[in-house]
């Protein structure tokens, strides 16, 4: 077990460092020992394992991944944190901490640099996770998945209502552009919810656990993304109308988009929230071709 940080340690280190939580960076730190096991857990790490984190905080999700993987590297905006993380961590020779934000750091070349032990060995499975700041959790997560990092797992503490939108498929009130976007990538699964009581200082909302497994390299792909992204967006931006209205409401020609609905067997009133990520894909292709 790794050393579980209780809420009175928690206040005690912020009281010894005079630290002063920021809510403008999405400081609330986990305090409770089992969600923070749970979350080591469901990273599935092992000695070949690179945990790369988002986020430390004061360390407490740091220590338990460093107990489990070959190594772990911390990237923390707030150089307030860092010294306390350098006393927090001292004692685990296998933990990187890098002062640095996440959303400008090339995170596939840290993982490449950081996977390759000081020996020579390469540590083969790599694993993101975080209890993500929640005003960036959105750029965060999409822009590891575009820029396709090399992720064998990602596992992220988000804001429960997200986690409900990026899990969520057809026929779901929470089903939308998140999840289409998402799930075209990565399948996505809830494993956990968070109160809120769980973190110092408490957020406003509920948390939860979600897992994310890049699909293959094989996986099913529209030749032109970004046009079904704008099919998508179209489709949900009115996602009370028929699919027809919504597309040629969003700026595609209705003759075509009609066209394209009936050569893959989509039926023009249903609405955008019943479209599986496949439907979605044909519908693209379909759109892209020549008529
Ligand atoms: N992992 C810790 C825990 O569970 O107690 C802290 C989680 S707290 C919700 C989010 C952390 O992300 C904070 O430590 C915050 O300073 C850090 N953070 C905020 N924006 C960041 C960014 N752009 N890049 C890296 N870290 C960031």
């Amino acid at each position: 077990m790794g050393r579980q940080l209780s809420a009175e340690t928690i206040k005690r280190i912020q009281s010894v460092y005079g630290f002063k939580t920021k809510k403008s960076l999405g400081q609330n730190f986990l305090a409770d020992p089992g969600v923070i096991s749970d979350i080591a857990d469901a990273c599935r790490l092992t000695e070949d394992s690179l945990a790369l984190e988002i986020g430390p905080g004061l360390g407490v999700l740091t220590g338990e991944l460093a107990e489990r993987a070959g190594k772990v590297c911390a990237v923390e905006i707030d150089g307030a944190l860092i010294p306390i993380l350098r006393d927090q961590l001292a004692v685990y020779d296998n933990v990187s901490i890098v002062n640095e934000d996440i959303l400008a750091v090339d995170a596939a070349a840290l993982i490449e640099e950081q996977r390759t032990l000081p020996g020579g060995r390469r540590l083969s499975h790599a694993v993101i996770a975080g209890n993500l700041p929640y005003y960036i959790t959105t750029p965060i997560i999409m822009g590891l998945i575009e820029a396709g990092v090399p992720a064998d797992l990602m596992v992220f503490m988000v804001q429960k209502e997200v986690a409900d939108r990026m899990a969520s498929g057809p026929g779901s009130k929470d089903y939308g552009v998140l999840s289409v976007s998402l799930q075209y990538f990565c399948e996505v699964k809830k494993i956990l919810d968070v109160p809120s009581e769980a973190f110092i200082p408490s957020p406003k909302v509920d948390s939860a656990v979600v897992q994310l497994v890049p699909k293959a390299e094989g996986r099913l792909r529209a030749g032109d993304e970004a046009l079904m992204m704008r099919i998508v967006k179209a489709g949900f931006a009115q996602r009370r109308k028929t699919l027809i209205n919504a597309l040629s409401g969003g700026g595609f020609e209705k003759e075509r988009a009609l066209a394209a609905l009936e050569a893959c067997g989509i039926d023009p009133s249903r609405r955008a929230e019943t479209l599986s990520i496949e439907e979605f894909v044909n519908l693209s292709d379909r759109m892209s071709e020549r008529i």
